[in-house]
């Protein structure tokens, strides 16, 4: 290692957050390294495989067109935008996660929000409504729901292809398959990440680092140790890469641990996906359609309330409960009154669906569930259901059951209209609320909670944030919102606090 050819910041990570603090480490003078441990053609994280989904605050229409600039005037009067104001966002976050998330981290997440999602637009990042999946279409007019009105166009990775395409315009310099190990730290503060490259330990010298490696979701031995029973058998949403070695390294320098380490975002996935997500379709393994559905497990009962809220604000939660189930799997039942409500990943390839006009044929097609329990679940169900209360799925149109052990909230329709479906899930985890401790400047902290000098952290491995459930789109925003702070306090801290201590 040569001290005098250090970069001034050294990014480690290649998703969203990390690319967000390169590119404003960059517009802050600072050169700039990325250390990403994927393979180029696998670069960008969970980033890339996301719907590109950004939670916002927005006042409706202006704050859209602000980063929707090409809005045509047909889908402006077509649309309810709605609004979303910073008392909304901090109620979600606070209300989903039983009010545990860091207050701070919260308030600055939210308050930054709209401006950090109009920076993204500034530097490159087409933004899209979020049309079909958070706005349905009523009496002629699209209503959006559930806080989130914009995503990156061409979805996840649309967003890390224009989030790299910007770094390498602005000079920013990008080393793939190189894995960071270990941080090193001296007088002034962190000075350089030891990395394996190609089997060989290599060290890089910098004056500050930003730790944005993601969380320990694909870790399958951190996932059971920390997630606990069961958890090794959780499918990955996203990329291989995300093992905890960021959290890890900070760990071991004296970083203090935060944030919910049970925790995680897990959702209903199909039963049969791959260990690991694929790039090339990354959500068609999703099943979010379970609010119009009973879900049944292997003893043909119902565990838990499809409709307690829109999806955005349960899916996270409800992949744990599908995991403690016997078996770790269970069915989603629709009839035909709904089928149409289902998203297009429904229909894809992989897909593991039963059919049957008969709810008696349908059931000794779905493999390992108890027949007559299941039976008897759905006649109590279809008996249970409030029918003077018209089914809305734009609203929560509390068309609920009465008198269950279990209810259903809202959008309870009776399984009577053939043909049935039914398709198998299991839980598929999607990243790991537990990690670092930062303060509101992303500095990372230790024990007695005081920076560790030249050391920032952003997006998922930073924890605090979520707990037990997430409200969705939010993960993108945090490390949008994180990275930018944290590539701007590194670069600060380049040019002053690392020369100082030289
Ligand atoms: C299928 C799916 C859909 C999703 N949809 C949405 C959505 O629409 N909206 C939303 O807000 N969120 C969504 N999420 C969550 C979202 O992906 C995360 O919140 C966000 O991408 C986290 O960004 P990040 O930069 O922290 O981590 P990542 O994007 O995961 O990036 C971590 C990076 O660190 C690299 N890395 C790991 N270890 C090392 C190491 N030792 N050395 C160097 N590099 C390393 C990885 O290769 C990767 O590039 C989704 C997630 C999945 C899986």
């Amino acid at each position: 290692m040569d001290g005098n050819n250090a970069v001034d910041v050294i990014i480690v990570g290649g998703g969203n957050a990390a690319l967000c603090a390169a590119l404003s480490a960059r517009e802050q003078g600072a050169s700039v390294l990325v250390l990403e441990r994927a393979p180029e053609e696998q670069r960008g994280g969970n980033s890339a495989y996301t719907g590109g989904g950004f939670r916002m605050v927005h006042d409706g229409v202006e704050t859209v067109r602000s980063v929707v600039p090409d809005l045509s005037e047909g889908e402006i009067v077509n649309t309810d935008f709605g609004r979303y104001t910073a008392e909304d966002y901090l109620d979600d976050l606070g209300r989903v996660t039983q009010w545990h998330c860091d207050p701070d981290l919260a308030e600055t997440l939210v308050r930054r929000s709209t401006e950090t999602v109009q920076w993204l637009h500034g530097r490159g990042v087409r933004f899209v409504p979020r049309f079909g999946r958070y706005a349905f279409k009523h009496e002629g007019k699209f209503k959006f729901f559930g806080g989130t009105v914009v995503e990156a166009a061409g979805g996840g990775r649309g967003l890390v292809q224009a989030e790299y395409a910007a770094a390498e315009k602005h000079g920013v310099r990008i080393r793939y398959g190189t894995q960071a190990k270990a941080l090193i730290r001296g007088r002034g503060g962190v000075h350089a990440v030891r990395c394996d490259v190609d089997g060989e330990e290599q060290d890089f010298a910098c004056r500050a680092v930003v730790l944005a490696a993601g969380g320990f979701e694909a870790n399958r031995e951190w996932r059971t140790r920390y997630l606990g029973p069961g958890w090794d058998l959780a499918k990955v949403r996203g990329t291989r890469y995300n093992t905890g070695d960021g959290i890890r390294m900070a760990l071991d320098i004296g970083a203090q641990a935060y944030g919910q380490w049970s925790g995680c975002h897990s959702v209903s996935w199909e039963r049969y996906a791959p260990d690991f997500g694929e790039l090339d379709r990354p959500i068609t393994a999703s099943r979010n359609g379970y609010p119009f559905s009973i879900m049944v497990n292997a003893e043909g009962k119902r565990f838990v309330d499809e409709g307690a809220d829109f999806r955005n604000y349960t899916y996270a939660k409800y992949g744990r409960i599908v995991l403690e189930q016997p078996g770790s799997y269970a069915w989603h039942v629709f009839d035909s009154q709904v089928e149409h409500l289902l998203h297009e990943e429904y229909r894809s390839k992989g897909t593991t669906r039963v059919q049957a006009d008969t709810l008696e044929e349908l059931v000794a097609k779905m493999e390992d569930v108890n027949p007559p329990q299941f039976l008897k679940t759905v006649r109590e169900f279809n008996a249970a259901i409030a029918r003077d209360v018209p089914f809305n799925p734009n609203v929560k149109d509390g068309r609920s059951t009465q008198g269950l052990a279990i209810e259903k909230s809202n959008w309870a329709l009776a399984l009577e209209k053939p043909p049935y479906c039914a398709y198998a899930v299991t839980c598929g985890i999607t990243f790991t609320f537990g990690g670092l401790k930062i303060d509101t400047r992303t500095h990372v902290l230790d024990m007695a909670d005081r920076a560790i000098p030249g050391l920032y952290a952003a997006g998922e491995l930073v924890g605090g944030l979520f707990y037990f459930n997430y409200p969705g789109s939010s993960g993108l925003m945090a490390g949008s919102v994180f990275g930018r702070m944290a590539g701007r306090e590194a670069a600060e801290h380049a040019r002053t606090g690392a020369a100082a201590a030289a």
